[in-house]
């Protein structure tokens, strides 16, 4: 038997080819948007600080810009390639078509490893990949945002290069900057808020009073942790969540009679969303092996640590109270364990909808930066709610009238924005 080694790009292109079936969509669009529109691969000479210089490879990918300026992070990664990064942009492309955004999809990468380079060299890394892009960025063009091993600090390392190339400032060029430096307020809560006001809507939908439901969360992260607080201000009582222990390199359940407290909880838990093991078990907290969490007999689960973590292995582990999963992470759920889910009648808030606050509010950044003025934190999250509220609406409007999954839905709903938007111009 030969290996072949997983490709997301040609996942991503099977996902839009079942999509484009369902929604007949001509020849011309099907070969517009399962490629990306632009592919930039270059190299990036980095003076090192022992006085060498290491040529790194970078990409940008614009997946797709009929709906407006491309909008997608940079990944400093070891195993970058540049299928991820074509897979990734397409999926920005349906990210933001979901939310309704006015942007299209891209990403962009390194490959190089952080961990082995001192902050100069990543300066310099920065800066010379915004140098050889500088022509084919811009806040009406293609706006990047911090991604995997990238942060604030290098969105304004790339910013700084890029105003001075362009010789003013253009603050709406790059978002996911500090707050003070350009960001936005509420962006630390917009993930995992957002996650809660669409399941708010699903618990709606379903005629289920947000009070009278539990639920078990993986991962005590950014998205969990903001998840959690604005699920428990509604009313919620989470009765289970999990996170990876790093001494122990294994992940860990904790619950206790009555719910977690999330104050309590973070009180033990590091930076990475670790929750120290005997901190917790002198709150009072039981502690039970991590993959225990999908087994709880809770009404709702909040996967919000990493991708397939639901599939058809363990699917059949979910307790039969539950009739909701609100997909907090990225591809938490293996597309085989899809008609497993849906067999068991339970609703499925798809990633992509789900966990679409983040990039909302990185909309809102760039807003407020090319207009130079910024909002409250209010502001910015009551548009974030009514942004996901509506996004939400039109995908469960569509499954309800079609009678298809949620996930179906958004896709349906996402691809055909874009195909439209590209038809509108008169581009196929
Ligand atoms: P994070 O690094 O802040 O937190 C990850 C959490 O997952 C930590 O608590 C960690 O302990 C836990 N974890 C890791 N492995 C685990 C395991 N095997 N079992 C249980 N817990 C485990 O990450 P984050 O920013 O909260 O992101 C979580 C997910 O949400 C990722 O899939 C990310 O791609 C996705 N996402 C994040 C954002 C965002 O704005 N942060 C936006 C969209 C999607």
């Amino acid at each position: 038997m030969t290996y072949k080694p997983f490709n997301s790009f040609e996942v991503a292109q099977s996902q839009f080819d079942s999509i484009a079936a369902k929604l007949s969509l001509d020849e011309g669009a099907r070969q517009l948007l399962r490629h990306p529109m632009r592919e930039y691969g270059f190299a990036v000479p980095v003076r090192m600080d022992d006085g060498s210089v290491h040529v790194f490879r970078g990409f940008r990918v614009q997946h797709n810009d009929a709906r407006g300026p491309c909008k997608g992070g940079i990944r400093f990664h070891p195993l970058e390639t540049l299928d991820t990064v074509r897979a990734l942009a397409m999926w920005m492309t349906w990210k933001c078509a979901v939310a309704d955004l006015p942007l299209g999809g891209a990403k962009g990468g390194v490959v190089c490893d952080p961990h082995n380079m001192s902050m100069q060299e990543q300066e310099r890394l920065c800066r010379g990949w915004v140098r050889q892009l500088a022509q084919n960025l811009g806040p009406n063009l293609d706006i990047p945002a911090p991604d995997v091993m990238t942060s604030g600090q290098h969105m304004l390392w790339i910013l700084d290069e890029f105003e001075r190339i362009h010789g003013q400032r253009l603050p709406g060029a790059i978002t996911g900057k500090p707050v003070g430096m350009g960001g936005s307020l509420g962006r630390i809560e917009a993930t995992g808020f957002g996650v809660i006001f669409t399941l708010r809507e699903a618990l709606k939908l379903l005629g289920i009073r947000a009070k009278d439901t539990t639920a078990s969360v993986q991962g005590f992260g950014n998205v969990a942790q903001y998840a959690i607080r604005l699920y428990q201000q509604i009313g919620g009582t989470v009765a289970c969540v999990s996170s990876w222990d790093q001494q122990d390199q294994t992940s860990y359940a904790y619950r206790k009679p009555g719910g977690i407290d999330i104050d309590e909880l973070l009180g033990v838990t590091d930076r990475y969303g670790g929750i120290d093991a005997a901190g917790a078990r002198d709150l009072g907290y039981e502690r039970i092996p991590g993959e225990r969490w999908i087994s709880e007999p809770v009404d709702i689960l909040i996967p919000a640590a990493l991708e397939n973590q639901i599939n058809a292995e363990n699917a059949g582990e979910i307790a039969g109270s539950v009739k909701v999963i609100a997909e907090g992470a990225n591809g938490p759920t293996a597309p085989d364990a899809d008609s497993i889910l849906s067999k068991a009648g339970i609703f499925v808030i798809p990633d992509f909808l789900a966990n679409a606050g983040g990039v909302v509010c990185s909309y809102f950044e760039q807003v407020q930066s090319n207009m130079n003025y910024y909002w409250p934190k209010d502001d910015v999250l009551g548009r974030l709610d009514l942004k996901m509220t509506a996004a939400f609406a039109a995908v469960s409007d569509l499954a309800e009238k079609r009678g298809i999954p949620m996930r179906e839905a958004a896709y349906m709903i996402a691809v055909d924005r874009v195909a439209k938007a590209c038809r509108d111009r008169g581009w196929i």
